[in-house]
This record gives C-alpha cells, structure tokens and sequence, in this order.
C-alpha cells in the first residue's frame, strides 16, 4: 500500500478533492500525535516545524497549501525509501512485526490513537494507561543493547546518540539511517528503528522537548500569541530563512524541556517514585551534619514557608503515586 500523494500538489486551495484529503490527512496523522496530541504540520508556514492539534493542521494545509518538498512524509510515519523493514509501506503499520523488542508497542500503548483528549475521564484513563506503560518502558529502558551487553543499557546508548546527534548538528535523515543501519546489522538489538520513536520513546520518559522558534536577536519566542507570526513582534527580523537549497528553516530555536511531564515520569515508576520520597522517608535526619541539599538551611527554610508541599512526600507513597 503506498500513501496518496498526488493531491499535496494541488495548488488550487478551494479545489474540493484538495480540501477533502487535507481534513482526511490529519485524522489519519493523528495515531503519530505526541503526548499532548498534537502532530508535526506540513503546511508551508510551518514546514514541520510546528505542531498543532490536528484540526488546526487541517485548516493549516487548508489555508497555507502543502509544503511542496516534503515529499517523503517522515515526520507521519513514513520510513525513507530502501529503509523499510519488511518491505511494507508504513502506512501498513499497524500488522507490523518486526525483530524489535516491543518498543514500538509499547509506545503504541502509551500514544492511544483514538482518544479525545479533551474529556477529562479519558484524559483520566489516558493517564493511567500512560504511567502503566512508562512502568514498562522504565523497565524496558534497562535492558541491555544487546543480549550479553554490559556497557550500555537501551537507553544510555539512546541519550549518547542523540547527543552526537546535536553536538554535530546531524539530521534527522542520518539519524534515520544509522538507526536503520543498526537494525539491519544487529538483528538483536533493542532500539528504536528511527528518529522519529527514538524521540517519542525519549518523550515518553518525560525526556522529550519542544522546540520553540526565537528571534535571532532574542527579543521574542514565537510562542504563545506569538505562535503564527513571522517576523519578531519586537524587531521584525524574520523568523526564518533559506538555506542554500533554497529550504525554509528557523533561525533560532530554544529547545525547551518541561519539568511538569518529567517530574510525573518520575512519579509514575515505582522504581524513580522511591528515590523521588528517599530525601523524606529514608535520609539520615540527623541534625548538624550537612549531607544532602534537604539539611541545608535553604530547603528548611522552603519547608516552613511551604509546609503543605513540604509534607507531601510523606502523604505520597509509591503506590499512590502510580
Ligand atoms: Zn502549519
Ligand atoms: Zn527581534
């Protein structure tokens, strides 16, 4: 099965087929949502480089057109050409089976496709399921490479990975192809078979970042009201530029890791859960000896400005934080 491209190329906006398969597009992209539901956006403006919810990625393509060389659809499951595992299209997913060892299941699991996570009971269960399968992937995280491997854990060798990959200011495109490559090398190998898991597995431990576009001179985030503005709101500097293949990018970009989804990770696993409490519950409280920042005068002085939060951790055993 291969993926129906032929309507990105239409320019007329108000053709119907081009509006029918722009709606179709972002009901389908939707089971490559992250966490808070939101999908890459392959409108002109946003070049991938935004996401949204998918209804507004609709009205997006809608509005701005389909960026024209975004033709192999990476950023919405598709694997580049030569690099499918089994020879399938992704679009043929969901009966994959593959020698990977579950993590694309898991992370199945933990990014239901059909839920609307507006309601709050599903948003409830939602939650619930994902701490259950960050348990798993916590879990999962710890094995070896490879069997017999010693050196690195799934996800030490990820992390170590993705900072060659910033360091070198690599693509996402060669971080597709050296997962690929290990795959096909390593036929035991427990990673992500490319970029786009390798960042949704990381996401799914509360390693995940967004990436917010700024001003060049650092006047302005285009967040917020400042989302859908091209130009700084303060300097009028444009947003992006061209790179020499003539391709829209961002000049600047904050990468900006939120604390809220780490610290329920953290929470979430009864194995981090105890560590998170082991400050209250099981540290020496010996006065006058300075062993941990909790007996330092700063933390004690936060206790009694703050003491609901500060009894908390006693009120919060593992099990309940699952
Ligand atoms: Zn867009
Ligand atoms: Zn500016």
């Amino acid at each position: 099965m291969t993926f129906d491209k032929s309507w990105t190329k239409i320019t007329n906006k108000e053709d119907q087929t081009f509006i029918k398969k722009a709606l179709a597009f972002a009901n389908w992209a939707k089971k490559y949502a992250d966490s808070e539901g939101k999908i890459h956006c392959p409108c002109k403006k946003c070049v991938n480089a935004g996401r949204h919810d998918p209804a507004i990625v609709s009205t997006h393509i809608i509005h701005n057109g389909f960026e024209p060389t975004y033709n192999i659809w990476i950023y919405h499951g598709e694997h580049l050409p030569g690099y499918e595992t089994d020879g399938t299209d992704s679009e043929c997913d969901e009966s994959e089976n593959d020698s990977n060892d579950g993590v694309e299941d898991l992370l199945n699991d933990a990014f239901p496709t059909g839920g609307e996570p507006e309601a709050e009971n599903f948003r409830d269960d939602a939650d619930q399921r994902n701490n259950l399968n960050a348990e798993k992937l916590f879990i999962d995280m710890e094995k070896p490479l490879y069997p017999g491997c010693d050196e690195f854990s799934v996800l030490s060798f990820l992390l170590e990975l993705m900072n060659v990959k910033l360091t070198c200011n690599m693509t996402n495109v060669s971080m597709d192809m050296i997962l690929n490559l290990f795959s096909q090398a390593y036929k035991d190998v427990n990673l992500p078979r490319n970029h786009y898991e390798a960042k949704k597995y990381l996401r799914t431990l509360g390693l995940g970042y967004e990436s917010i576009h700024a001003c060049k001179h650092d006047c302005a985030l285009f967040w917020k009201e400042y989302t859908e503005l091209q130009n700084c709101p303060v300097c009028s500097t444009s947003r992006y530029e061209e790179n020499d293949k003539g391709k829209k990018k961002p000049v600047k970009v904050l990468r900006y890791f939120p604390v809220t989804s780490r610290l329920k990770r953290l929470y979430a696993s009864r194995h981090t859960a105890k560590e998170m409490l082991w400050h209250d519950q099981q540290r020496n409280k010996e006065e006058g000896v300075l062993r941990h920042p909790a007996d330092g005068q700063a933390w004690k002085h936060f206790d009694t400005v703050f003491p609901d939060f500060a009894n908390e951790s006693s009120k919060c055993s593992p099990r309940a934080c699952q």
